[in-house]
């Protein structure tokens, strides 16, 4: 038998949770799937500051602000900018800042843990999907099984398997590569590395290159490692080689002071590379029933701006809260995620239809329906970099 959803959301990242948390307080069940086999699948990196009027407020739609609250790093706002010789060229105590920083899976984990049981399926890789008509997408997996839904949603980050659905675009490299790392019980082990990142984050940049580090709660330094290199110079390194990619690095980085090259002789685990791609400015897609994307998956954009799991929670907030606000809203809480046969109950695809046809207009953002009022304020892009923008209408 084949399941159907009347709403499906593909990835449990931070724009898909957001998305299923609002709907859920507001009495609306969604699944969500998710290529990951488990929650503590892979590590979730380190330290993001959350902003006042994307990430915290759609925190405060899901009813999480006060325990959001409570991960909060007092002090992770410290900011400091050094050069290649660990001088110090800049600092911020982070005292009166709006810009609280929590470690990313307790984000996650706080969100996962606000939704029934049920909501994620663990272990469930999306392959592709396609229009049935009318509005509806059949979802195929990896293990050979399909499902059907009335609203799909991807939340499937940068390489998402539904947006060729509405957009023949893909991510760019943007000539940057990181290198991610992490330093256990720093103060410890690592003392002049931890010395140099102070209490919060710390840029050390020069030449084009640099090390971005966050101390996080539990006294690890969380690093990345930025070069500017070619496309394929990820590709060509062979990551399981640690102390060949250590020595590698730290040719790059001769000549720059110790404490900072400790990012790369301290590093504890694996090195994990990572390439940094963006979506052209000005992503957009025209209205296709039935389905939207949200956060990378919509606009991938490069770390730098410090804004993409904001922008990513703050799309899952409004989408949720459009879909809440529609005159026919349907309501599943009672039984919670719930499965049934084809063929799907065509007056609730209608129903659905209808409230994104006239609140999610073309040219605003998936997660900036307002149908009722003006835009809210945006968040600050740097230059050359704004939200990329779509709709979905049914
Ligand atoms: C190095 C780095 C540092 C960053 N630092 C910051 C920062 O400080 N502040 C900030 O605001 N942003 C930061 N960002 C950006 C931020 O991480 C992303 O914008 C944000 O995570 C996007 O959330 P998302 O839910 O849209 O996508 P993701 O977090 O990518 O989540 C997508 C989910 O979908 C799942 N998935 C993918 N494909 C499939 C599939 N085929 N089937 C099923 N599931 C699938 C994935 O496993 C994942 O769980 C950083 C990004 C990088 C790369």
């Amino acid at each position: 038998m084949t399941e159907h959803y009347p709403i499906a959301i593909i990835g449990a990242g931070l724009s898909g949770l957001t998305l299923a948390r609002v709907l859920h307080v507001n009495g609306i069940d969604a699944v969500v799937y998710e290529l990951d086999a488990s929650v503590d699948a892979r590590p979730q990196g380190g330290m993001l500051d959350l902003h006042a009027e994307s990430g915290q407020a759609a925190l405060r739609a899901g009813g999480l602000y006060e325990e959001f609250l409570t991960l909060v790093d007092a002090g992770g706002e410290a900011m400091r900018i050094l050069d290649e010789h660990a001088t110090v060229r800049m600092q911020d105590d982070g005292s009166g800042g709006n810009r609280p920083e929590v470690n990313r899976g307790s984000l996650r984990n706080l969100l996962l843990g606000s939704l029934p049981g049920d909501a994620v399926r663990w272990g469930a890789r999306v392959t592709g999907a396609r229009a049935l008509g009318g509005g509806s997408h059949e979802v195929a997996l990896s293990d050979g099984t399909v499902f059907t839904t009335d609203l799909l949603i991807g939340a499937d980050g940068a390489w998402s398997k539904i947006r060729p659905l509405v957009s023949d675009d893909t991510p760019v490299y943007s000539g940057i590569s990181f290198v991610e790392v992490t330093l256990h019980e720093a103060d410890i082990r690592h003392a002049k590395t931890a010395a140099a990142v102070g209490r919060g984050v710390m840029f050390a940049l020069s030449e084009d290159k640099g090390f971005i580090a966050h101390r996080d709660p539990d006294g690890s330094l969380h690093g990345y490692i930025a070069l500017k290199a070619p496309a394929d110079w990820i590709k060509s390194i062979d990551f399981a080689n640690t102390a060949a990619v250590k020595a590698m690095l730290l040719e790059h980085f001769s000549g720059w002071a110790e404490q900072l090259q400790g990012f790369i002789t301290g590093a504890d685990g694996p090195l994990i590379p990572r390439e940094i791609h963006a979506l052209p400015v000005g992503h957009r897609w025209n209205r296709t029933p039935g389905v939207t994307l949200l956060g990378d998956a919509a606009h991938l954009m490069s770390p730098f701006a410090g804004e993409g799991a904001n922008l990513a929670m703050q799309d899952g907030a409004e989408l949720a809260a459009a879909i809440a606000r529609a005159p026919h809203r349907h309501r599943h809480r009672a039984g919670g995620v719930r499965a049934r046969p084809l063929p799907p109950q065509r007056d609730l695809r209608g129903r659905i239809r209808d409230q994104y046809r006239h609140q999610l207009p073309c040219g605003r953002a998936p997660g900036n329906a307002r149908p009722d009022g003006p835009a809210p304020p945006r968040p600050r892009h740097p230059a050359g970099e704004r939200r990329q923008c779509g709709g979905v209408s049914g």
